[in-house]
């Protein structure tokens, strides 16, 4: 993105379009914090166990653990089980009580709550070892996973066999194009995550650039449809057309209520940061450019490292492939744990083009 100029590579090949008004609608992805054995033959993200199954009618493996901090979990475990999968385990990093802390909110939005409440049940009534609170995990394995360890939150350690993990710490927007656009950022404590600021008619903080879905802020597929229509409605505003002003109160009032359902949503499945005390110096955080946890840290105690792009430039995390889409907001974690600040002092990587890898041959033409 050059100003007001997109440059598109697609199947048809490269192309560019200029535009006065634009809608980004990014989607998400897994957010990815580092364990013991994560880089292992085996382990994938749960988004990604998801994947295989809807999208190419596969499982990751035979005997599959899942791990999770929001309502993904319960759903593959569910969808997991139903195709027949043998799911050994089912942990969850957040605790049991922050959902029952949440009730009331949960009942905000009745359809998605009854829906997460059945997929629980079911899991199960199947029998299917499902845990809370869990405060640290490992994936065993010589040349790939043999095993699923974890600890209990009464310090109990227990493990089981298996031969896949699908695992992630819920999901994060990718706001990459919206910070190429010079759209301005706030932290939200809430989602503990760095956000492009969006009206609740999907205006950014740029004229002419709309926000919409979860490449803005995690709301789920319903939201994403609500906010989507919203968000033109906005468009059509700006532009001067005449808006339905009806269909528009509609939608503000469901994702009034839908808000209202996110705010317990997040409170149910906080992120586990507990968990980035339990990373050892050893495992890598960056795996495109092969940094460790422990070359993080010492770029904090040996070099005053305070600042998340700081640290990028030290040690080339976030360099790689993926730009720190994956390893971004799990090296901030580790940053702020490392030298005593809260997450929200120690910054976000900036975006950087391309926000996805392209073919040599887009980039020189
Ligand atoms: C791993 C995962 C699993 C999920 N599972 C479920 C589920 O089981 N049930 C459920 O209800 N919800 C699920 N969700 C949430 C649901 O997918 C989203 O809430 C919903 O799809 C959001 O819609 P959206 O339009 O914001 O984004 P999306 O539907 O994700 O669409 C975003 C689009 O933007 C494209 N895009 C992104 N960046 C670029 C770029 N730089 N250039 C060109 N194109 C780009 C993407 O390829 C994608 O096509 C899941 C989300 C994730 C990340």
């Amino acid at each position: 993105m050059f100003g007001r100029r997109l440059d598109l590579l697609g199947p048809e090949g490269q192309s560019d379009l200029t535009f006065d008004r634009l809608v980004l609608a990014t989607g998400a992805m897994d957010r990815v914090l580092p364990f013991a054995g994560w880089t292992l033959p085996g382990v994938f993200t749960l988004g990604g166990a998801q994947i295989a199954l809807k999208a190419q009618g596969v499982a990751i493996g035979r005997r599959v653990g899942l791990v999770g901090a929001g309502p993904l979990l319960p759903l593959v475990a569910h969808q997991y089980a139903k195709a027949g999968v043998n799911v050994v385990a089912a942990l969850d990093a957040t605790t049991f009580a922050a959902k029952l802390a949440q009730l009331s909110g949960l009942f905000a939005s009745t359809d998605t709550f009854a829906k997460g409440l059945w997929y629980t049940t079911r899991n199960r009534l199947r029998g299917l070892d499902v845990r809370y609170g869990i405060r640290s995990l490992r994936v065993e394995g010589s040349d790939r996973v043999e095993a699923l360890v974890w600890r209990e939150p009464s310090g109990e350690e227990r493990r089981v066999a298996c031969d896949a993990v699908g695992a992630s710490f819920g999901l994060r927007p990718e706001a990459q194009l919206a910070d190429l656009a010079g759209c301005r950022f706030a932290f939200a404590a809430d989602a503990r995550q760095w956000l492009p600021e969006r009206s609740g008619e999907g205006r950014s903080s740029v004229a002419g650039i709309y926000l919409a879905g979860d490449g803005a802020r995690i709301g789920g597929a319903d939201v994403a449809e609500l906010q989507g229509r919203r968000t033109a409605y906005a468009v059509l505003e700006d532009l001067g057309r005449a808006i339905d002003r009806h269909e528009v109160a509609r939608l503000d009032r469901a994702l009034a209520r839908q808000a209202r359902f996110r705010r317990a949503l997040d409170g149910a499945y906080p992120f586990p940061a507990h968990l980035v005390d339990t990373i050892a110096d050893g495992e890598i955080v960056c795996r495109c450019e092969g940094v460790t946890v422990g070359a993080l840290r010492e770029a904090v105690q040996n070099r005053g490292a305070r600042e998340v792009n700081r640290v990028k430039a030290l040690t080339r995390i976030g360099m790689g492939r993926c730009q720190g889409r994956v390893c971004g907001e799990a090296a901030a974690e580790l940053l702020a744990r490392a030298c005593g600040e809260d997450i929200d002092r120690v910054g976000r990587l900036r975006g950087q083009p391309p926000v996805k890898p392209i073919p040599i041959v887009a980039g020189a033409s």
